[in-house]
């Protein structure tokens, strides 16, 4: 969607609108691979319609795209009508890879004569992240000076050390080079708001989520049988333990359905964040607001990381990157403000990944629902159990520090079959796609 909106708000201001008659979108490797079932076509779409994935209405999203192939017609940045035919001009070009990343796509504005007269190529490298070719440079804000440069976690760790700070302390001193630190804070609980949300509406959807698969949504009776069975305030490790499931299968139905969840670190992988966080929220005593933005900017370091040092797209590492990160971010994250040390933060982090290698992301017609969304709640009870156990010691036994972990996942990424990375062609996807999806 991000993509989309900025070729369309480019065009939109640019020589070639006037002359521009069709748009065609060419989608490339693991995105053509798995686009319907990721939602890849009712996200370009509206993006080129000029929504983004912040503000736009979660419930027009589909509508939206119906009305574009309803009528034929699309409004470039919201504003400029011109006929698009979907089954001419939406190409998944499944077998055709671009170089730089596997989730490539191609944005073409041509003529009358159907000559090309401005053409974008954009790759989603994970996390809601895009680049829009690979000799563009990052954005600007790249370039600002903040006070505690790092890229490794040896380095953070360091810096942590040397200044007597505690990771979103750092962060949060960074994060203040490009706004205020009250921006930042408000930012950081905007977000977590935003986590919240989404558990509530996933404990309140009904239904089955699209796609074929026919796969029901279970959160709201597991919501209902924990409250039945007077579980709003569970006791036993076991309660507790349905509780962290609720929290992730509720997020990533709704990611499932195409609703507003936080993309932390990946769509996929976005319930084991707010379900850590609500853990902390609800069954730590000693939780509180400033605790919520500790966490959220350990996590966000500690997924930098993982984004620096290897990959957060499953196209790229397989699941490792998404549900193994988000695994790792939350572990650290819980560790950190139940008050653990720097080794100790080290320790939970590394663990979680660590038990997290050679994760394949396999997800069946492309849909992101199985594996997925039970594979958030395992994530999310494995961080928990990651953080605590960390906690139990000092530290100081590990032989495995994070950034050789880090190292680990990206090598076994790129020795990880094709098939086992965002392409749906191995796995659960390959052994049951004809079973759950007959006419496939
Ligand atoms: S298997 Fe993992 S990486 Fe693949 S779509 Fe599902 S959550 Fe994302």
């Amino acid at each position: 969607m991000r993509a989309a909106k900025s070729f369309a708000s480019k065009l939109a201001s640019s020589e070639y609108l006037q002359t521009t008659q069709h748009i065609y979108v060419d989608v490339y490797g693991s995105l053509a691979l798995t686009g319907k079932g990721h939602g890849t076509d009712k996200a370009i779409l509206n993006g080129l319609e000029g929504e983004s994935p912040e503000t736009v209405d979660p419930d027009e999203v589909l509508p939206r795209m119906d009305k574009i192939l309803r009528t034929g017609t699309l409004h470039i940045n919201g504003n400029h009508e011109r006929p698009f035919k979907f089954e001419e001009h939406f190409r998944f070009r499944m077998k055709e890879r671009l170089p730089y990343h596997a989730n490539a796509m191609l944005f073409t504005a041509r003529d009358a004569d159907d000559q090309p007269l401005f053409e974008e190529i954009y790759y989603s490298i994970g996390g809601g992240f895009i680049v829009e070719d690979r000799n563009k440079a990052l954005p600007a804000e790249t370039n600002t000076q903040i006070p505690y440069p790092f890229s490794s976690a040896k380095e953070l760790f360091a810096l942590c050390e040397k200044h007597g700070i505690t990771i979103a302390e750092l962060t949060l001193a960074n994060e203040s080079a490009w706004r205020s630190e009250e921006g930042v804070r408000a930012g950081v609980l905007n977000i977590a708001q935003t986590m919240m949300e989404c558990i509530q509406r996933g404990c309140h959807a009904n239904g089955t989520l699209p796609g074929g698969l026919n796969v029901q949504r279970r959160a709201p009776a597991l919501y209902a049988k924990l409250y039945k069975e007077n579980q709003a305030n569970p006791k036993t490790h076991v309660e507790i333990l349905q509780w962290l499931n609720l929290y992730a299968l509720a997020v990533n139905e709704e990611n499932a359905a195409g609703g507003r969840i936080v993309t932390a670190p990946t769509n996929g992988a976005a319930g084991i964040i707010p379900a850590t966080l609500s853990y902390y929220l609800n069954f730590c005593s000693e939780s509180n607001e400033q605790g919520i933005i500790d966490f959220l900017l350990t996590a966000s370091t500690i997924g930098n990381l993982y984004k620096k040092g290897a990959s957060l797209s499953a196209a790229e590492v397989g699941c490792q990157g998404e549900v193994g990160v988000a695994c790792s971010m939350a572990a650290g994250a819980l560790a950190a403000v139940l008050g653990g040390t720097l080794i100790q933060v080290e320790n939970a982090a590394e663990m979680a990944m660590e038990h997290n290698l050679g994760l394949t992301c396999d997800p069946i017609g492309g849909l992101v629902q199985i594996p997925c969304i039970e594979r958030n709640a395992m994530g999310t009870v494995k961080a928990m159990n990651c953080a605590h156990f960390a906690l139990m010691e000092s530290g100081g036994h590990a032989r495995v520090p994070l950034d050789k972990v880090i190292a680990t996942m990206l090598e076994t990424g790129k020795n990880m079959h094709n098939d086992y990375k965002e392409t749906s062609l191995g796995g659960l996807a390959r052994s049951i796609l004809h079973e759950a999806l007959p006419n496939c």
